[in-house]
């Protein structure tokens, strides 16, 4: 039989993705909504995706959904582009503004999608480590923009995973500093209730990007769009695959983003809940939680074993998300925020973990 030969020489140092998504009774490890559509929401969907012509191809550019999310923005139909998940997007700004001989600024610790996407396509990656308390070194990333060479740059905000904000006041400097495209990742931003999105109409090298997945609660149907000038999405259009947003996903995006004022008053819970895990997390002995604007915090633990915290709360039916053998996440776990009950269950857990640990 005949061997296969080497793919290409980049692969080698990437790992799959692993979400280490394992089935739990407690599911609070990916940010996901532990909420899914409300009912009456979901009814109006089967009413929807009924009328869908399984057989056709879908419209590529997904033009209704654009001209929702567009009017919702102030923006045109032009300034907006959808994506099977944000991390379609988050691949395609790495096929158009990455490749060999160009260089991506990288600010870890973050979403690890990013430094991953620069891997496949040969992207330089350029790193400007965050600060201790995982804020953004502003001045060194500004001034790295400043020499020239930097082709895209991507600021998380709030940052996946450690859950706080870059100020618009930075994001105007990074983006005055060169002609690089800087991204801004609005995954959470609906949890945090500030945008980058004032800033759209004074620098064309700025694209925003949110998601369907988190305050929505379709994490499961893979929805995601960009807001940016029409120059800069054009080219976002040559990269992309023609049919990548399916008509049911799009049927389905179009009935919630119609109905997304429904989704307040969950996301005004979630936002209350995490106030309250935090306080309960920092009154815990040993335990670090970091303030969090997002739905999840990140917290680090000084005397316990963090990998075997992960593996004790698991065998109670609780999955949280292990970062601890990430660089600069040494002894830290992330708890994304779920219902109450969830969150009070985790707590109670946790304390039991650490007390007899101790
Ligand atoms: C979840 C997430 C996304 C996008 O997720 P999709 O499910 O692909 O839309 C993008 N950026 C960050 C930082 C995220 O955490």
């Amino acid at each position: 039989m005949n061997q296969v030969r080497p793919p290409a020489p980049q692969l080698a140092d990437i790992e799959p993705y692993d979400p280490k998504y394992i089935p739990a009774k407690i599911m609070v490890s990916a940010n996901e909504n532990s909420s899914d559509v409300p009912f009456d929401i979901r009814r109006e969907i089967e009413r929807e995706t009924r009328k869908v012509a399984f057989n056709r191809y879908p419209d590529p550019l997904a033009n209704d959904l654009r001209d929702l999310i567009a009017e919702a923005n102030g923006l045109d139909r032009d300034q907006v582009i959808m994506g099977n998940g944000g991390d379609e997007l988050l691949f395609n700004i790495a096929l158009a503004w990455g490749g060999p001989g160009r260089k991506f600024l990288n600010m870890p610790p973050t979403f690890s999608v990013y430094k991953n996407n620069a891997q496949l396509t040969n992207t330089e990656i350029v790193n400007v480590d965050r600060l201790a308390d995982f804020s953004i070194d502003e001045d060194a990333v500004v001034a790295r923009l400043a020499q020239g060479d930097i082709d895209f740059t991507i600021v998380t905000t709030p940052n996946n995973p450690s859950g706080n904000i870059a100020s618009n006041d930075f994001v105007a400097r990074a983006c005055e500093a060169s002609d690089a495209l800087v991204m801004v990742d609005e995954a959470y931003f609906e949890f945090s209730r500030y945008t980058a999105r004032p800033l759209l109409a004074r620098y064309e090298n700025l694209v925003i990007l949110r998601t369907f997945s988190k305050a929505f609660s379709l994490a499961g149907v893979r929805l995601g769009y960009l807001l940016g000038s029409e120059r800069v999405l054009t080219e976002f259009k040559k990269v992309r695959q023609p049919y990548s947003v399916d008509a049911v996903s799009q049927a389905i995006g179009r009935v919630v983003f119609a109905n997304r004022a429904k989704f307040e008053k969950e996301i005004d819970q979630i936002i209350e809940e995490r106030g309250r895990m935090h306080d309960a997390l920092c009154a815990l002995d040993g335990v670090e939680a970091f303030p969090s604007e997002s739905n999840y915090i990140l917290f680090r633990l000084a005397d316990a074993d963090a990998g075997q915290v992960w593996q004790r709360l698991l065998d109670r039916g609780i999955l949280v998300r292990d970062f601890s053998r990430s660089a600069g996440l040494e002894g830290c776990l992330r708890v994304s925020i779920g219902l109450p009950e969830e969150n009070a269950c985790f707590l109670a857990e946790l304390k039991a973990i650490l007390e007899g640990a101790s």
